[in-house]
Order: structure tokens, then sequence, then C-alpha cells
């Protein structure tokens, strides 16, 4: 198995590359996310360690760089503890799973093995869940073969949810998701929004998807 670690603190990649050698890996470290791409199109690795904050061209802009061009290589990306947000952002762009440091390496090495096992194979586009089917690519869903009609916000949801089968989500993680932002604790567009969406998607059907967790948020799932 060959890394590649992305980190401009000598410190770091020193350390890095030193655990993940021990543990068996073949590994290569660049300091800057210039040399990261160039590195990154001329070999192969299994997996790239990817801290965000770099001086020049960011984790961001490297990991979406590498998704747009069809790179699908596993990323795991290394953020600091107050960038909620960019962790956020670090996912949607296509990482697969991020850290905050400080960190013990044990972890980071569980991680990377767990990145490893689950292979480089995206988000299927179609999701499944009971009767449910959610076309991410086409942005449609049906129960029981029947279409639901859903507004590109109800889509938007639902997807989150799908993607995210028997997790609670919060009222809070649901609004940075969906509309990019945090709403006042009084704000009830989320659970506004969650109605709708259960009118169409549960209301007209037996088995109900969405539950609510009280005090905690909501979960899509076929039993609970
Ligand atoms: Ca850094």
């Amino acid at each position: 198995m060959k890394i590649l670690i992305v980190e401009d603190e000598q410190k770091t990649r020193a350390y890095l590359r030193k655990g993940f050698e021990e543990a068996g890996f073949t590994v290569d470290a660049v300091e800057r996310g210039e040399d990261a791409f160039q590195v990154i199109a001329d070999s192969h690795h299994d997996l790239i360690i990817l801290d965000v904050m770099l001086p020049g061209l960011d984790g961001w802009a490297i990991v979406s760089g590498m998704r747009a061009g069809g790179d699908e290589t596993p990323v795991l990306m290394l953020t600091a503890r107050d960038q909620v947000q960019d962790r956020v952002r670090g996912l949607e762009l296509g990482a697969d799973d991020y850290l905050v440091k400080p960190f013990a390496f044990s972890e980071l090495l569980a991680r990377v093995r767990t990145v490893l096992r689950r292979g480089p194979a995206r988000q299927p586009d179609i999701l499944k869940i009971a009767d449910l089917e959610i076309n991410i690519a086409r942005m449609r869903a049906s129960r029981a073969g029947r279409r639901l009609d859903l507004t590109p916000r109800e889509f938007a949801l639902l997807s989150l949810f799908g993607r995210r089968t028997g997790e609670v989500l919060s009222r809070t993680f649901i609004a940075e998701h969906v509309w990019d932002m945090n709403f006042d604790s009084e704000s009830n567009v989320v659970d506004v929004h969650i109605r709708r969406l259960r009118a169409k998607l549960d209301d007209p059907f037996d088995v109900k998807l969405i539950h609510t967790v009280r005090g905690m948020g909501y979960v899509l799932e076929e039993s609970r």
C-alpha cells in the first residue's frame, strides 16, 4: 500500500512518514499543494492524507481538482479543531474522511485502514432504503415505484438523510448541509421542510421512514 502525505509542517510530515513506514506502508510526502498536484498526476497512491491549510494551493483546491478530473483516490483530510465548516466543505468536495488535529497516530492509522477497506468507490448514484429509491444523479426519488414530486430543497434534504441512513441528524447539521448556513435556534425552517417532505414521503405509506428523535433531531430508517 502506497500513501501520499501532503503536509507543510515539517515535524508533522516526518512524524507521519515514520509512523506509516513502521506500519508497513510505502510513503511519499510533499510539502506544497502545487507539488502534490504534480505527484498525484504522475503516480498512483492508494490513499492521500491531505492537510487543509497549506500555503498556496490548499487542501480544498487539491481534492476538488482531483474529483473534477475523475481521480477517485481516497482522501483523508486533516483539519484544525475550530474549522467545522471546513470539514463539511471537504467532505462535500469529495474527501472520504477527515481527522481533527491534534490526533493520536493510532487513530489516524485506524481511519486510514477503514477508508482503504472501503475502497475508492464513491457514494452510489442510487440509494435504496426499504421501498424508497433515491437517484442522486437524476434528482429523482420514488417509493414502491411511485415517483415522489419533490422540490429541489426537499430532494436535497432527502438525499442528506439517504446518505446517512440510520444516523440521527440534528437541526443544526441539516441546516448547515441543506441551506449552507446556520439558523438561530428559534427558527423552525428545518422542521417546516421536514413536515413537507414527510407529507410526500411518508403520509401516503404505511411504513414511515423519517422518525423524530426527541431533543436530538431526525433519522431516516426503516424502523425505529
Ligand atoms: Ca498546515
